[in-house]
């Protein structure tokens, strides 16, 4: 029996029904509101993907992207792309796995980055997994819980519950706790240390296992952009002034795409050099360029990325 937001959002491309318009457009199923709500939105953003009047709805539609953009409770987007509601959709890792549907991760995304960690009081001893053993654990991931404790042939009990799971054990309710956590202060607020990693999870596109041809070919375009929205993100553009004599070895620090442009300066004996750096090693290669003599370094960041 499909529930009320099903109904809704049944396409009209199921068989029997619709336009061959619909047929052609890439359904894809982000948050409603919550913390990968506006990254989600920012994304389509970025890949150049216009949405028609405002986000305060179910469902809306790109002006200039044959796409339909379904927005719902996060824990119900794996579900919708199983049953090919949506076709793909935007989620954290650590949804898709508890879910367990059958649904395929199809790129990670990059942000909505946490950990699903396993908590303590500040003051209790844990050394391993061994340690929950026979202890009880409140979380709302039971699913991965249970996996996690399965694969330390560890036996607990599980105590599902649906929110402010970090309060369980000040209240008696658990002596552990398995929860989402970021930065880990609202652990530390609540009394408890982060002892052990059950996941590592980020935002990820998931697809619908039996797309049709025509809803690929839109997912492999949308994809190119994303993942040159990805790298421009990863990237910066550098420019910087280097006196001739140091050249050799400031572009024996940069990499490049191919490799840095140099042209003259005005001024003689000085070059311009222009580069791309990853943001990883950034500020690394900064302080290696000033040392090597680079003057007025500029860094601008990178729209979008195609290589
Ligand atoms: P919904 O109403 O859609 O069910 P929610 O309350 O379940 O929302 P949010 O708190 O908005 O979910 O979190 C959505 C996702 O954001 C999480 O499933 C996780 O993937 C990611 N996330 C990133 N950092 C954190 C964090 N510190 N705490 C919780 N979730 C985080
Ligand atoms: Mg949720």
């Amino acid at each position: 029996m499909p529930t009320v937001a099903q109904r809704c959002l049944r396409p009209a491309n199921l068989p029997g029904s619709g336009s061959p318009d619909d047929i052609m457009k890439l359904k894809i199923a982000v948050q409603k509101s919550g913390r990968l709500y506006e990254d989600s939105v920012k994304l389509l953003k970025d890949t150049g993907i216009d949405l028609k009047n405002g986000v305060n709805k179910l469902k809306t539609e790109s002006d200039n992207f044959p796409m339909e953009i379904y927005f719902l409770r996060d824990d119900d987007i794996p579900q919708y792309v199983e049953d090919a509601v949506a076709d793909v959709g935007i989620v954290g890792e650590n949804v898709v796995y508890e879910k367990n549907k059958k649904v395929e991760v199809v790129e990670q995304l990059g942000f909505g980055k946490c950990r699903l960690s396993v908590a303590v009081g500040r003051n209790e001893k844990y050394n391993h997994a061994g340690d929950l053993s026979n202890r009880r654990i409140a979380t709302t991931y039971p699913f991965l819980v249970q996996q996690f404790l399965d694969k330390h042939q560890v036996k607990a009990e599980i105590h599902e519950i649906s929110g402010s799971v970090e309060i369980a054990p000040g209240i008696g309710l658990a002596d552990a706790i398995v929860d989402l956590v970021s930065s880990g202060s609202t652990l530390f607020m609540n009394g408890l240390k982060e002892v052990d990693t059950v996941l590592q999870s980020q935002a990820v596109l998931i697809k619908n296992k039996n797309l049709g041809d025509a809803q690929q070919q839109l997912l492999e375009k949308f994809l190119f952009r994303v993942r040159a929205v990805k790298k421009a993100r990863n990237n910066k553009y550098i420019l910087l002034n280097a006196p001739n004599d140091q050249l050799e070895q400031i572009i024996r620090l940069l990499p490049g795409m191919k490799s840095p442009t140099v042209l003259p300066l005005a001024e003689p004996g000085w070059s311009s050099v222009h580069s791309v750096l990853s943001e990883n090693d950034f500020w690394d290669i900064i302080e290696k360029l000033k040392a090597a003599g680079a003057q007025g370094i500029l860094v601008v960041p990178i729209e979008k990325m195609v290589v």
